[in-house]
């Protein structure tokens, strides 16, 4: 299928056929294939045949479906790749680091001093209290519940 949008995608080429690609799994839902440009050899891009650009734009089945994939995949890699570790990573959205705006997930096998890093928590962070992480939390819990109620008073299906 082709993006949503004219823009054109890559992955999207790739899943039609129209580009090179090592492919390590396939299904009828999902690819994956081997990263062009990988962090380590074995790195494993999980990618749905359906063109989705962001996690916020899945269906809740498909993103399912990709972990599930990523769980399947990721013994393999890892004894394949002899990893001691494994970064499995969703970039979502430009502001997050996508690049390839058709959603996928990372399985990126590590190991110790190779050199990448996802420094959490972030250097330049600062602790919180606990009122400014309640308070967040209280505001989340809140929006979660939202949607279900606006959608209760308009007669719609509520998603809870
Ligand atoms: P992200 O920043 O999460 O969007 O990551 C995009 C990833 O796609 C990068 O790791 C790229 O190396 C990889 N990539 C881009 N083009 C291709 C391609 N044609 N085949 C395989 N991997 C690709
Ligand atoms: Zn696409």
């Amino acid at each position: 299928m082709p993006p949503a949008t004219n823009h054109h995608c890559t992955f999207c080429d790739i899943i039609n056929g129209a580009g090179e690609v090592s492919v390590c799994y396939e299904d009828s839902i999902a690819l994956a294939f081997m990263d062009i440009q990988p962090v380590n050899s074995g790195h494993v891009l999980v990618v749905p045949r359906r063109h989705f650009e962001s996690f916020e734009d899945l269906p809740p089945e498909l993103a399912l479906h990709l972990f599930e994939v990523a769980m399947r995949l990721e013994p393999a890699v890892r004894a394949v790749t002899r990893a001691q570790g494994m970064n499995i990573v969703v970039n979502s959205g430009r502001a997050a680091g996508q690049d390839v705006f058709h959603y996928h997930v990372h399985l990126i096998p590590r190991k110790v001093g190779d050199g990448f890093d996802i420094p959490l928590p972030f250097p330049g962070s600062e602790m919180q209290n606990r009122m400014q992480l309640d308070a967040c939390a209280a505001r989340i819990i809140t929006r979660v519940h939202q949607p279900a109620r606006a959608t209760a008073r308009t007669g719609d299906v509520a998603a809870d």
